[in-house]
């Protein structure tokens, strides 16, 4: 027996090698000088807590990780139990060649059992181990879900129109972008982005929101896709604990009085326009050339006009014939009488039918739907 001239420190056997001889191991492991007899008695291969308990949102999913609530888009719990459990594993420092495997018994709703199963070389010994950790799935309600149920905002978005009530299309598209926005800040991590409510009332809809910033955004991009303007207006709320003033904004937008897709009548002479855009100033198609309209710039989006429908009352009827440059003759809808009525530039020759609008103005040719 070679002799290394040193004992192990708690049973006094002398020791065939100084263990303290391992490079490095001396500084990592207060065990190390131990016999390997009395090393293994106490040694374990994997630390492992008694249990874990993952707080969920029952709401929304998302999961208590550290001291705040983080979205993980788990399907289920069982994945997010194995990896909080493979997080909370401990494998011993002198181990080498370590392979684990964490497997999931579900024993019922709300506990899963974890089978992880360890091997590695210690001392140039394989070993195994494995451990049971029950984990438990605790439903509870996240802060923001309990923000949402509590009908908490701090901003209003009214969606209003100048002398009208908003399109379907409009107030659809209004609480399409609030729900865009919320997403985009939700996909950066921004659990504090969400939409409170979004009710109709006489004259429109409001929309509420978590944010000033989120209000205002809406407000804006709603402008930009539709027209007109919005205003804002802050109403102090509270103090919050550390005596800040906590305000609710409301953003008022108004979109102009005519709609893309309205007929008007300006009443200048040259009869109805078919709106195009609301942008600035209003845009359209005059019905009975094609040619272009477009509003002063003191009129704005809102020209002094009639309105005489919208592109959806139009019906589709017979184009009977060319008569020259300037009519043509078709099938007046509820009469099927053959009717001459003025040609606008945008009639396609060959067309069998043609979209017509009839209106206090008359019978007109409307351009094809480009969303058709
Ligand atoms: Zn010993
Ligand atoms: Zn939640």
């Amino acid at each position: 027996m070679t002799r290394s001239g040193a004992f192990c420190p708690r049973c006094g056997d002398p020791l065939e090698k100084d263990p303290r001889n391992r490079p490095g191991s001396e500084a990592r492991d207060p065990d190390s000088a131990l016999c390997d007899s009395c090393y293994f008695e106490q040694f374990d291969l994997v630390d492992a807590p008694d249990r874990i308990e993952v707080r969920v949102c029952s709401q929304c999913g998302a999961v208590h990780r550290g001291n705040r609530w983080v979205d993980v888009g788990a399907e289920d719990y069982t994945d997010v139990a194995v990896d909080v459990t493979s997080e909370a594993l401990g494998v011993h420092i002198e181990a080498t060649d370590v392979s684990w495997q964490v497997a999931p018994e579900q024993v019922d709703r709300n506990t899963i059992r974890m089978h992880c199963t360890f091997t590695g070389v210690v001392r140039g010994t394989a070993l195994s181990e494995e451990v049971i950790v029950p984990v438990k799935i605790s439903r509870e309600t996240c802060k923001r879900c309990g923000r949402i149920a509590g009908g908490s905002f701090a901003s209003t978005v009214q969606i209003r129109a100048v002398d009208r009530t908003p399109t379907d299309e409009e107030e659809e598209r209004a609480e399409a972008i609030a729900r865009e926005i919320v997403a985009e800040m939700e996909a950066t991590g921004d659990r504090e982005a969400f939409v409170t409510d979004v009710g109709s009332v006489d004259g429109g809809l409001n929309i509420k929101v978590s944010t000033t910033k989120i209000g205002q955004k809406i407000a804006q991009r709603l402008v930009s896709e539709f027209g007109g303007s919005f205003s804002d207006s802050e109403r102090l709320i509270t103090e919050d604990e550390d005596g800040e003033k906590v305000y609710r904004v409301t953003y008022a937008v108004r979109l102009p009085p005519y709609a893309p897709g309205e007929i008007i009548d300006p009443e200048d002479g040259d009869g109805p326009v078919l709106v195009r855009s609301v942008q600035g100033n209003l845009k359209g198609t005059r019905l009975k050339t094609g040619r272009d309209y477009e509003a002063g710039f003191e009129d704005g989006d809102a020209p002094d006009a009639t309105r005489l429908g919208d592109r959806s009352d139009s019906v589709r009827t017979t184009l009977v014939a060319i008569e020259d440059e300037n009519a043509v003759q078709v099938l007046d809808p509820d009469t099927y009488e053959t009717k001459s009525i003025p040609r606008p530039d945008y009639l396609e020759e060959g067309s069998d039918e043609v979209p017509v609008l009839k209106s206090r103005a008359g019978l007109h040719v409307l351009p094809r739907d480009e969303n058709e």
